[in-house]
């Protein structure tokens, strides 16, 4: 067909449909606005009342409390995924859920430059649920670019994962530089300016969208999703009500030992894995069922990897500012540009590692998501060896060389190729079409969950030491993997070929999932 009679959503550059690049750039100012606002967070809860330089004020809290609300907070934006992906799949779409999450965080990042503390949480709490409407939203219409059996599907996750990572390796090096000049507020009010040219780049690239991301509804079908009728069911299915049960009691004993913050987040885990159980035995076929079930198996990982992989932040962050020479040259490289390193890598190796398992793919060995994911998270785990390099370093001589931390970003990073844009990818093969949000919701709170853990863990390196917290990840996360790796075959039986007959597809073929699975 000749290019000129092709749509525009039918179009492409370099191969892949013009409609994911206009989700890459959204994507990429979305996450800019969201890694700026976050690198500020704990520094801006920490820095005194007194404003007495550059930066203007900050709230004056001890680093406990700032650590605590920065965990529920980094926590409770993918949490909040879940009813993000909900309103979609029932109410709008994903394409009008990405574009009222767009304006709520551009509302959002504009409070957070007002100076008073209810603007300080009414701007966090916008961001919450803007980024519960956006990221979930977006990475589902990617998914949606592609027709079923599309090989360029990895590809297209892998591409729209650099425009995430160019967004927070931007964002971790210039917001720093406007704080200090301009304070706090200007940092967070940048945030907000990227933000409207996401939602301005989102809104002029509708055209090549026109195919993805619409609300589909027919109220008069049986089978329209209702998820009022699904939980009104679960009282006449006395084995998922023993389980829900199970679980309820669970948050009781969490509320009463933690505390009231726990014991909601459980609640609302209680919650969800009802929904997800009514929606299993709901499913109509044993091919959704076993493709639902494998899913949830995979978001184990997901858990595990980012428990692991979120101490770069935490535990890793602190070990760079305290217990490495960081001097190069004569000059001391500051330890917040560590933070750049991932970012870097995933858009200097992206492309390259999403080649290489499509050419095994094509040349017909193992490149499965379940294999490509419990890779990721050995080679993730085999990085924290060079963690252990650096514990034992210091032990002996007080210092440790920087290099093993390059060494161990490194292998995260590429762990993180493994795993992160392929789960994304492989939820828009195996979710059901009508719970394709809801389960990308799911995805992300799993991560989010990952982050609480990864706070956990972290913290405990104050009572065993740094040596022993990187020794018992290292440990654990290849076990882990390994054991994936060894029911691989079984796992992907659960798959029921989702994943065998991809092939090369072109412009006027792949018209998007809804079209290709309906
Ligand atoms: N760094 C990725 C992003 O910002 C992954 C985050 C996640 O899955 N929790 O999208």
């Amino acid at each position: 067909m000749a290019a000129t009679a092709l749509k525009p959503h039918q179009r492409e550059l370099f191969g892949q449909p013009i409609g994911l690049y206009i989700l890459f750039l959204t994507e990429m100012w979305e996450r800019f606005s969201y890694y700026g606002m976050r690198a500020l967070l704990v520094l801006y809860m920490t820095a005194s009342t007194l404003g007495d330089d550059d930066r203007g004020a900050g709230l004056g809290w001890t680093s406990k409390e700032a650590l605590a609300l920065y965990g529920w907070y980094t926590m409770l934006v993918y949490v909040m995924s879940i009813p993000g992906g909900m309103i979609a799949d029932k109410l709008i779409g994903q394409k009008k859920a990405v574009l009222l999450g767009a304006i709520i965080l551009c509302v959002g990042h504009g409070v957070l430059v007002l100076t008073d503390i209810w603007a300080f949480y009414a701007g966090l709490g916008l961001v919450i649920t803007g980024v519960g409407l956006l990221k979930p939203n977006i990475s589902t219409m990617v998914g949606g670019l592609y027709k079923q059996g599309d090989i360029r599907r990895d590809k297209g996750f892998s591409i729209f994962y650099i425009g995430i990572n160019l967004g927070s390796l931007l964002a971790t090096m210039i917001v720093g530089g406007v704080v200090a000049k301009w304070g706090w507020h200007a940092g967070f009010g940048l945030a907000g300016i990227v933000m409207v040219l996401g939602l301005i780049n989102y809104v002029l690239g509708q055209k090549y969208l026109t195919q993805v991301g619409n609300f589909v509804s027919d109220k008069n079908d049986p089978n329209e999703v209702s998820y009022g009728k699904l939980y009104s069911k679960l009282f006449s299915s006395p084995r998922q009500l023993l389980y829900a049960g199970i679980l309820l009691l669970g948050t009781v004993i969490g509320w009463y030992y933690m505390d009231w913050g726990y014991g909601l987040l459980f609640l609302f885990l209680t919650a969800i894995a009802s929904l997800l159980m009514m929606i299993y035995k709901e499913l109509d076929s044993q091919v959704f069922k076993d493709r639902f079930m494998v899913l949830l198996l995979s978001f184990i990982m997901v858990i595990i990897f980012w428990g692991a992989f979120e101490q770069a932040g935490g535990l890793m962050n602190l070990y760079t500012d305290t217990k490495t020479n960081r001097m190069l040259l004569g000059w001391e490289i500051p330890t917040v540009m560590f933070q750049s390193l991932n970012a870097g890598f995933i858009i200097l190796f992206a492309t390259l590692v999403a080649s290489i398992w499509a050419k095994r793919k094509l040349k017909g060995k193992e490149a499965s998501s379940l294999f490509k994911m419990a890779l990721g998270i050995i080679i993730m785990g085999f990085g924290f060896l060079f963690m252990v390099f650096a514990a034992m370093e210091f032990e002996k001589s007080g210092s440790s060389s920087m290099i093993w931390l390059v060494l161990a970003y490194f292998f995260h990073t590429i762990g993180e190729l493994c795993i992160s844009p392929v789960a994304l990818s492989f939820i828009t093969k195996l979710a059901p079409v009508k719970y394709a949000s809801l389960m990308m919701g799911v995805y992300f709170a799993a991560t989010g969950l990952g982050n609480k853990v990864a706070g956990i863990v972290g913290e405990s390196a104050s009572d065993y030491g740094e040596y022993a917290v990187f020794s018992g990840i290292l440990i654990f996360t290849v076990i882990i993997g390994s054991l994936f790796i060894l029911i691989l075959k079984p796992l992907k039986r659960l798959t029921h070929g989702a994943e065998d007959k991809e092939r090369m597809m072109h412009s006027d073929e792949a018209e998007g999932f809804e079209l290709a699975d309906n």
